[in-house]
């Protein structure tokens, strides 16, 4: 019996969990990329969840050293550069680059297509076809649309459902570890770092080489900073230097050069003086609006959305890979267990719960940030001032919170 055919669209960490765990229980998986050319990661770090690492074992990737870089020890440091908080930890920084290598690695060159942009579907009682903007056609017996958060499957389905902004953004910066400066590396570069300038939240960790080398001295630091900003703000930031806008993100090289001199004053102005002079030795500091999206049904007929195309939260439980691998390995084992129909049905409803459960627990953890844009007197206590006990209270929290939310969406049949 011929093999049944899974189009993947989407060749990023989703659908890259998506096709190995679908050629796992033994169905043929291709995958389409709109890139020309191969992904590469820019660097990004990334939170791990033990879930992520189970599913990665699975497919016979160990989650060990060479994934990541375990930290042992939190610090808080003032405006003035004075540690005062010092707290134990155990965190394991991976990166965007080195889970996306490892998955693509173990797929047949022959099953992962770049320059294939999805344009339209079409499904019979039969199947599914992709039809492509070169014009070209591919026919399986599902689509699974792992296509991001501006993702083409979901607009196909539910165009009136768009990413809300969420009223901060977060700016971006990384430094290899060579050139991290001697006497700042001794203090910092192994220690998640904290800074809370008012309203904001900046954080600093190491995390694999550009090449997504874990070894000492290969490695790379990495800055994320949630500021809140106002539309308006915003709309002047994603606007380039000839005055064109670019609606609600800018491609990171179009940045205009007084945006980055001016955050980089900010820098200066509000965080400890040894990150800032990290973030400010980055020649290309970039940054990202937060948006998310609670999606209201994620499988039309033989389509299934999954990963950021699904649910696209806020970055603040670390899990928007853990959530793409759940899905995948949800997806596949309700396919393996159930055939195409009833096993579909089963993913809407269990990734359907488990994906909106995630959104709401990313939008609690950030609800200090957008609240910062309300009126002061509109504010609640907790929004006018964040402590290190509320940061360590979340943060320990959170695997076992992704854990009960994944649970909960078990126990539907
Ligand atoms: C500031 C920030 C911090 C984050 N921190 C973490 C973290 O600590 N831990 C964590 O786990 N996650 C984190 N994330 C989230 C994580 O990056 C995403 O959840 C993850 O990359 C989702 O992968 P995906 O494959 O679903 O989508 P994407 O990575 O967006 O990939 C979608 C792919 O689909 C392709 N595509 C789009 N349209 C088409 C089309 N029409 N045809 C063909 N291909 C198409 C795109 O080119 C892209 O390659 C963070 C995100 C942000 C913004």
């Amino acid at each position: 019996m011929a093999k049944q055919r899974a189009l993947i669209i989407g060749g990023s960490v989703g659908g890259l969990f998506a096709a190995n765990l679908m050629r796992s229980i033994g169905w043929d998986a291709t995958v389409f990329e709109r890139n020309p050319d191969e992904l590469t990661g820019r660097g990004a770090g990334i939170s791990t969840h033990p879930q992520l690492h189970d599913i990665t074992k699975r497919l016979g990737i160990p989650f060990d050293e060479t994934m990541g870089i375990h930290i042992d020890t939190v610090v808080f440091l003032a405006r003035d550069g004075r540690e005062y908080e010092r707290r134990p930890t155990e965190r394991l920084m991976s990166s965007w680059g080195r889970v996306f290598r490892s998955l693509r690695d173990l797929l047949p060159p022959d099953s992962y297509r770049l320059n294939m942009t999805l344009a339209r579907i079409e499904q019979d009682t039969d199947g599914v076809t992709a039809i492509f903007t070169d014009g070209s056609r591919e026919r399986g017996d599902i689509l699974v649309g792992a296509d991001g958060g501006r993702s083409t499957v979901r607009e196909l389905f539910l165009p009136d459902r768009q990413p809300e902004y969420a009223g901060y953004v977060a700016w971006r910066a990384m430094l290899d570890e060579r050139d991290v400066p001697p006497e700042i590396h001794a203090h910092l570069f192994e220690n998640y770092t904290y800074c809370l300038p008012p309203g904001e939240l900046f954080l600093a960790y190491p995390v694999p080489g550009r090449n997504n080398e874990t070894e000492p001295g290969k490695r790379a630091y990495n800055i994320v900073w949630y500021r809140p900003t106002h539309p308006d703000k915003l709309a002047d930031l994603c606007t380039d230097a000839t005055g064109k806008s670019h609606g609600s993100s800018i491609p990171p090289p179009l940045i205009r050069p007084d945006v980055v001199a001016w955050i980089r004053g900010e820098t200066r102005a509000l965080v400890a003086p040894q990150v800032a002079e990290i973030f400010e030795r980055d020649p290309r500091p970039f940054f990202q609006p937060i948006f998310d999206l609670d999606t209201p049904q994620i499988v039309f007929g033989r389509v299934a959305l999954l990963g950021d195309a699904a649910f696209l939260m806020r970055p603040h439980p670390g899990a928007g890979t853990t959530k793409a691998a759940l899905d995948a390995a949800t997806l596949a084992d309700a396919l393996a267990a159930h055939g195409a129909d009833a096993g579909l049905a089963l993913y809407q409803r269990r990734q359907g719960a488990f994906g909106s459960g995630i959104v709401q627990q990313g939008r609690r953890d950030g609800a200090y940030l957008t609240d910062q844009l309300k009126p002061r007197e509109q504010r609640r206590n907790k929004d006018l001032s964040w402590g290190v006990d509320d940061l360590m209270r979340d943060h320990e929290a959170r695997s076992a919170e992704v854990l009960r939310i994944f649970n909960a969406s078990r126990n539907l049949a």
